[in-house]
């Protein structure tokens, strides 16, 4: 399971083989259109394109060294002729084969390469006799390089990302096709500039020798439903938004700007415009002492000392044995918590009641950690619905929705809170539940943040400032947050980056100064403690690639690491980079419920031994155990703790 593109949505990754063969297997597609057409309407079904679907697979385990799964790419073609015969067959139109993979820089397969055979597949599938109208749609990204190319193998119409992207020269575009703008933005929240997107759409249509149309830049599935859901939140900010209904609304309001004129939409343009001037004016949108305080940071601000100074100074403070052992963060959500936070928002339990629900829960978590045998604890983060709504519910310029749910795999949902304003942090956030964790044993416990990138990353994000600018603002409020823990007496704090290869771009243009701003937004975030005090961070989504180099610009400490279910992969690439701080690789992977045995933690641990110098190895699991039952989590960590003994006492 990988996300898609640079979206906080999963998709399965297929493994393919060299002997691969393909297959129509299921009627479904055809199906649905047919009894769309029963019920009256004429659909346009969404089909993953052929160069993106072996774009983004891997090679199977056993395929020979090389191999890349785009080298079946022309077995895979005839499959797709003979899905348009049937989508044509059960009366679609039209057929949409998304091809977002042109359109990335951090695929496996560079993108000219996947320009050029797409271009061949785009030219077989085109001469199909027996098809529905194709579109192409370039979502996510830069379209530029592939629009001309696609728009010139036959298809009838290409689309184009016009958020994202530059609008790219189409004049040589052949007159039949019908280029699709994407004006209107499938992964943000705020409501259209209709003004700009149609003089957007009216440069696209002075350049192209043929038709246009107007869309949203991508599907609408990583928004929520609709605005007027919202009853709680404050009207002002809702009148701002556009979810998933108001985007289509939008296209349909652009669509009869640009073929009736201007005028007939001139009062949605101008409610549109109203909307944004008052956002622009709207108390707390800019904050002066926030915007003066970002203003004043400097490099020394994101510095620590040498971590060779800290080491020593943090051995000493810690007093931590070899291969000290510990977890990322989170202890089993258990229904009794689930519950007494539901009751508790309901009115039904009190603050004090739910604050006492929280702390026996702790108390039982610093229990099983001691009984375990674990050298640094956590408190178990039994008081957060998310690992970011909990932080936007507590910081000041955040929002949170009441049904803005969008899909994150299958069944399963997010809901991302809305960041619209500057912002800063009222209160301590997570010092009380900390030291009350601490108090409960002699051991150190590990203070526990979400970091800025991520905390943007699973938030819808205000689109008047530059991220990396938002991003300054939240690691300020983390940092006094960080510098308020320290003060409690907390000397391990761990602040989770797991999102931060998601939102690096898609064009390697712009990997640079992302990962400049993401990795000094994280610094700024915890550079503020003393030498002994011990800065941990997490990553998990494996696949680090490009992000491999940042993860030692972020200069945590320890990192822990998802590595387990990539064999240990990870430890290698960060030696090469050169990485030689603290290091936990995960050594069993917490998202099956089956409990490792002894014997395979004992390899896991010793194969980490083996990579990673003593000294700087820590032994964890891959990510939190939140979505696991105590019955697993108990041995467990219980073998974990014995694993790293044993390797512990033959050194
Ligand atoms: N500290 C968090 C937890 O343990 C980290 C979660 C994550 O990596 N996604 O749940
Ligand atoms: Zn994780």
């Amino acid at each position: 399971m990988t996300k898609w593109f640079d979206t906080n949505y999963h998709h399965l990754v297929p493994e393919i083989g060299a002997d691969a063969s393909f297959d129509l297997a299921r009627t479904e597609f055809a199906d649905r259109v047919r009894e769309a057409a029963a019920d009256g309407y004429v659909t346009r079904p969404v089909v993953v394109g052929p160069v993106t679907l072996l774009a983004l697979s891997v090679a199977a385990q056993d395929a020979p060294e090389g191999f890349a799964p785009l080298d079946v790419i022309d077995r895979l073609v005839p499959v797709y002729v003979s899905l348009l015969a049937e989508l044509k067959a059960a009366g679609a139109e039209w057929v949409q084969l998304d091809e977002p993979g042109l359109v990335s820089d951090n695929l496996a397969v560079d993108r000219d390469t996947l320009v050029a055979t797409a271009g061949r597949v785009y030219e077989a599938l085109a001469a199909a006799t027996d098809r529905p109208e194709i579109f192409v749609a370039l979502s996510y990204g830069d379209s530029r390089s592939a629009a001309a190319t696609l728009a010139a193998t036959g298809v009838e119409a290409v689309g184009l990302d016009l958020v994202r992207g530059i609008l790219p020269d189409l004049s040589s575009v052949p007159a039949d096709v019908t280029v699709v703008g994407g004006v209107v933005d499938g992964r943000s929240i705020w409501r259209t500039d209709l003004d700009r997107a149609l003089a957007s759409l009216e440069t696209l249509a002075a350049g192209v020798p043929g038709a246009v149309a107007v869309t949203t830049t991508t599907s609408l599935q990583h928004l929520p439903h609709d605005t007027a859901l919202e009853t709680e939140l404050d009207p002002e900010l809702v009148s701002w938004l556009a979810f998933a209904d108001q985007r289509v609304d939008e296209v349909r309001v652009l669509a009869a700007g640009l073929t009736q004129g201007r005028a007939t939409v001139s009062a949605e343009i101008q409610a549109a415009q109203d909307a944004r001037a008052r956002r622009a004016a709207h108390a707390g949108v800019v904050d002066d002492t926030i915007r003066a305080r970002v203003a004043r940071v400097t490099t020394d601000d994101t510095t620590r000392v040498a971590s060779g100074v800290r080491d020593e100074a943090q051995r000493e403070s810690l007093g931590l044995p070899l291969l000290p052992t510990t977890t990322i963060g989170s202890f089993p959500q258990t229904t009794e918590v689930r519950r007494a936070r539901a009751a508790n928002v309901r009115g039904e339990l009190s603050d004090a009641e739910y604050e006492a629900a929280l702390r026996a829960e702790i108390a039982r978590v610093i229990e099983v950690q001691e009984t375990a045998g674990l050298d640094v604890l956590v408190h178990g983060e039994p008081e957060r619905n998310d690992m970011v709504q909990y932080f936007a519910e507590l910081l000041d310029g955040f929002s949170v929705t009441e049904q803005g749910w969008v899909q994150s795999y299958g069944t399963r949902c997010t809901r991302p809170s809305i960041l619209w304003g500057d912002v800063s942090r009222p209160k301590p956030m997570t010092v009380a539940l900390s030291s009350y964790a601490a108090s409960l044993t002699s051991k150190p416990v590990k203070g526990m943040l979400t970091g800025p990138v991520t905390i943007l990353a699973w938030s819808f994000v205000r689109d008047d400032l530059p991220l990396g600018q938002v991003a300054d603002q939240v690691a300020l409020a983390l940092r006094d947050e960080v510098q308020d823990l320290e003060a409690a007496g907390i000397g391990i704090i761990q602040v989770d980056e797991p999102a931060l290869r998601e939102l690096l771009p898609l064009a390697s243009d712009d990997h640079s100064a992302y990962l400049a701003w993401s990795t000094r937004s994280f610094r700024l975030a915890t550079s503020g403690v003393r030498p002994s005090t011990q800065i941990h961070t997490h990553l998990c989504y494996s696949e680090f690639g490009t992000v491999i180099r940042a993860i030692d610009d972020l200069d945590a400490d320890v990192t822990s690491i998802e590595a387990a279910r990539s064999r240990m992969e990870v430890v290698d690439d960060l030696a090469r980079v050169g990485f030689s701080r603290g290091v936990g690789p995960g050594v069993y992977d917490i998202h099956s419920p089956r409990v490792p045995s002894a014997a395979e933690l004992a390899s896991s641990v010793s194969v980490a031994a083996a990579s990673v110098p003593l000294d700087k190895l820590w032994i964890n699991p891959d990510c939190g155990l939140k979505t696991r039952g105590y019955a697993e989590v108990v041995p467990a960590l219980t073998r974990m703790v014995d694993a790293a003994r044993e390797v512990r006492s033959s050194v």
